[in-house]
């Protein structure tokens, strides 16, 4: 590794594309939002240097808000990046270096990968594993539809064994279905007869659970009492997080489930309260999203992150990339407890090198995220 690499290499294309994603199927609703649809289009950022080296990956802003902010950046002397080295840009030891330039921290981390010849976790120290843990976060409230002939919790255990067949080995319900969809003393009934169900016909598999913030600490304690013996594996947003409700909480399941984790940090958080709560061991994992949050961000906050003894898992929901990047993350920085996979196919990129074989997501050891976008979007 040639550690002035980055130096060498100035920026000679930026390319804006988009690359599609389906689902193996049409994804229903969680406690709060209806359904979720087929699949997702999501724009990347092609980043090609002066010595033909490519790096690439997710990345939102559209072209006039990311230029207009890198052009009132006194850092940058100019509206666009080309001509500029990656070293002004990235530093393989903490990341994307300004603000300005997050828009392109997946396409950095990338490249960067790329030309130091390394896979990105290497760059974050591999201290981690590389065979990480990886969920299905797809088991949605299929029962519920469609609204004129619900197809009921067998639908529920359908998408199950799709997905064990693709080999993944924990399954994250969502649950909360009193909260808009049902009555609520019927979704409560539900949520627990789905939970029951799934524990019954996947004795090997683990079981998560995520009310998206639908139920109060009351309503979940009668739920979570109702599945007590089903060794669930954690618990996500069970209600708005705060410390008399989670403390209720935890003391519940000191007594009835103690090695359930509380997961926490997906939606409307605020990191230093989360932080205080994980300090005071009412939160155990850290789930904010591995895009919203940034992978720069990420590797910022891992060291309060561990000094708090608690754990990580970002959400992945929304593009299967996200699922593959936070192996990385795992796999770099250590201290992650499991990912959220979501089954997802595409024809625009080729993520075969990922492999989840019995649960486990396998990170290659290719240079950056090692994962290529098909020739045939890149014209
Ligand atoms: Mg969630």
């Amino acid at each position: 590794m040639n550690p002035k690499a980055l130096e060498e290499h100035r920026i000679s294309d930026i390319k804006t594309l988009k690359v599609t994603s389906r689902y193996p199927r049409m994804i229903s609703k969680n406690a709060r939002v209806g359904v979720h649809g087929t699949g997702s289009t999501a724009q990347v950022r092609v980043i090609t240097t002066n010595q033909g080296s490519v790096g690439w990956g997710l990345s939102w802003a559209d072209e006039q808000d990311m230029f207009a902010s890198l052009s009132s950046s006194p850092s940058v002397n100019r509206p666009d990046l080309i001509g500029k080295s990656v070293a002004e840009l990235f530093n393989p030891e903490v990341g994307v270096i300004h603000e300005e330039f997050m828009p392109l921290d997946f396409p950095l981390h990338d490249l960067a990968g790329v030309i130091l010849n390394q896979p990105v976790y290497q760059m974050l120290g591999s201290n981690g594993t590389t065979v990480v843990p990886c969920y299905d976060g797809a088991i949605y409230m299929d029962d519920l539809l469609p609204e004129d002939n619900p197809r009921g919790i067998e639908a529920v255990l359908t998408n199950c064994r799709n997905d064990y067949d693709l080999g993944y080995r924990a399954f994250k319900l969502k649950i909360g279905r009193g909260y808009k969809w049902m009555e609520t003393e019927e979704g409560l009934r539900r949520d627990i007869e789905v939970t029951r169900k799934v524990r019954e016909n996947f004795p090997d598999c683990q079981i998560l659970v995520d009310a998206n913030n639908g139920y109060t600490c009351d309503g979940f304690i009668r739920y979570f009492d109702a599945v007590a013996d089903c060794s669930i594996f954690w618990v996500e947003e069970p209600f708005h997080e705060n410390r008399e409700d989670l403390s209720r909480l935890k003391e519940f399941l000191a007594k009835r489930s103690p090695n359930t984790l509380i997961a926490d940090g997906e939606s409307g958080y605020d990191i230093e309260s989360l932080l205080k709560l994980a300090n005071e061991g009412l939160v155990d994992v850290l789930i904010m999203d591995i895009a919203g949050l940034g992978f720069t961000n990420w590797r910022k906050l891992m060291p309060r992150v561990i000094e708090a003894k608690v754990q990580i898992s970002p959400h992945t929901w929304g593009n299967p990339l996200k699922t593959l990047y936070a192996s990385q993350l795992a796999a770099g920085l250590g201290n992650t407890v499991t990912l959220e996979g979501i089954p997802t196919q595409t024809s625009d990129v080729d993520w075969s090198p990922y492999e989840l074989k019995d649960g486990l997501l396998h990170v290659p050891a290719e240079p950056g995220f090692g994962i290529s976008i098909k020739h045939s979007i890149q014209t």
